[in-house]
């Protein structure tokens, strides 16, 4: 037999491992320094209370014959997907709940959905990314396309009318870089789609952060049915990193070479996943409720004022970023142009904060730093003080 030897194209990405083996070898030699984690892609506080009762009820469920539930439906249960229906409506966007699709997350939507597209399709990211985008496809033996986001386009990637693509990611806010598409900017990927037959995997895993009246879905921007499926995830909007639960859009009419992407997806559902828990989507279906909002939001302003923290800090210092505004993450350019390994060492060894070095996510990520706002708050105040009293001195940033 012969193993797949797409992985032989994967490239090696120890980035959490070199963060992890180098906090753990300081922490060795400095038991005496408390060290701060502003590195984490995870949530801190827990879920919301109205959604863990929601998830216990569920239980109770299936404690008894008459409410003992089996394999759930492959596209999720109706309720669920009225209630995220709902959810689109309340912020203008019309979603059928035919059209939705409840998921174990959105990381495994992002690498499954090209299962339904050709292997000869050529994948447009933008760098810096979330590796996902890029291993998923590696593994399937698809050739890779990189769009530049840099501080010329404030990390914003846009089309170029010379290069052909197939399928499209994009993922705003932006991990790593926190950025946020404009309406415009997206009208003119969903125009370079069409041009081009293109489909734009849409991923708004951090769209509950936007504040202000950037797009909150790609479906907010005209054209995008003809060429979009977007992809979210209940993750950071109400705390399910452990509790796994996400949901996909594919609009009926979205079709590609004669076929009806929502019919293919179905199929590849049914084929390979058999959907998401009853307490699960119990507890998904109450996130969407006014109570189960409110509650979710009191989390979210706890992350969004951390990020205005650091922002802030940032800011003083005269350091340039982009995010912390709509988005959990700050991306930031590393003082007196560091290297981000450089730099991730010197804020390591003289403040004992971690950070996430930004050639982790791509080229375009050298010399720039991720910090996220998922943080207990004292601990982001006290490494923001940190922060501050290092770079402070430091000449020409
Ligand atoms: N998409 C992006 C851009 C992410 O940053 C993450 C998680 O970090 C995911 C998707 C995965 O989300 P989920 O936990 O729903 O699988």
């Amino acid at each position: 037999m012969k193993v797949n030897r797409n992985f032989d194209n994967l490239v090696p990405n120890y980035l959490f491992a070199d963060v992890a083996r180098k906090t753990n070898e300081f922490a060795a030699a400095h038991p005496e320094k408390e060290i701060i984690k502003l590195g984490i892609g995870d949530v801190t506080l827990p879920l919301a209370p109205i959604v863990v009762e929601a998830m216990k009820k569920g239980c109770e469920d299936l404690k008894y014959k008459e409410t003992f539930k089996g394999y759930p439906e492959y596209e999720g249960y109706d309720f669920v997907r009225e209630a995220v229906s709902g959810y689109y409506k309340r912020f203008g966007v019309s979603v059928a709940p035919d059209e939705i699709f409840v998921s174990d997350g959105a990381k495994s939507d992002c690498g499954n959905l090209p299962d339904i597209f050709s292997q000869d399709n050529t994948v447009l990211v933008t760098d810096p990314v979330y590796p996902v985008y890029v291993d998923a496809n590696l593994m399937a033996g698809r050739k890779i396309i990189y769009a530049s986001s840099n501080r010329d386009n404030h990390f914003l990637a846009m089309p170029d009318e010379s290069v052909k693509a197939d399928i499209i990611y994009l993922c705003s806010p932006n991990n790593p870089t926190g950025a946020v598409y404009s309406a415009e900017q997206l009208k003119e990927w969903i125009d370079y789609a069409a041009d081009n037959n293109a489909i734009i995997l849409y991923d708004a895993a951090y769209e509950a952060f936007i504040e202000d009246d950037s797009p909150r879905s790609i479906f907010a921007v005209e054209g995008a049915r003809e060429c979009a499926i977007e992809l979210c995830s209940l993750s950071k909007t109400a705390g399910f990193t452990g509790t796994r639960c996400g949901y996909t859009v594919i609009p009926k009419e979205l079709k590609r070479d004669g076929h009806s992407l929502h019919a293919l997806w179905y199929r590849r559902q049914a084929t390979k996943f058999n959907g998401v828990s009853w307490p699960v989507q119990c507890a998904a279906a109450e996130v969407f409720s006014n109570e189960g909002l409110r509650q979710i939001q009191e989390n979210l302003n706890y992350y969004k004022k951390n990020a205005k923290i650091i922002s802030n800090a940032l800011d003083e210092l005269g350091i340039y970023y982009t995010g912390g505004k709509n988005a959990p993450y700050i991306w930031l350019k590393c003082p007196n142009n560091m290297g981000s390994w450089e730099f991730f060492d010197y804020l390591l060894q003289n403040a004992a904060v971690v950070g996430t070095p930004g050639e982790g996510f791509g080229e375009n990520g050298k010399g720039y730093f991720r910090l996220t706002s998922f943080g207990d708050r004292d601990k982001t105040v006290d490494a923001v003080g940190r922060i501050k009293n290092l770079l402070q001195n430091i000449v020409s940033i």
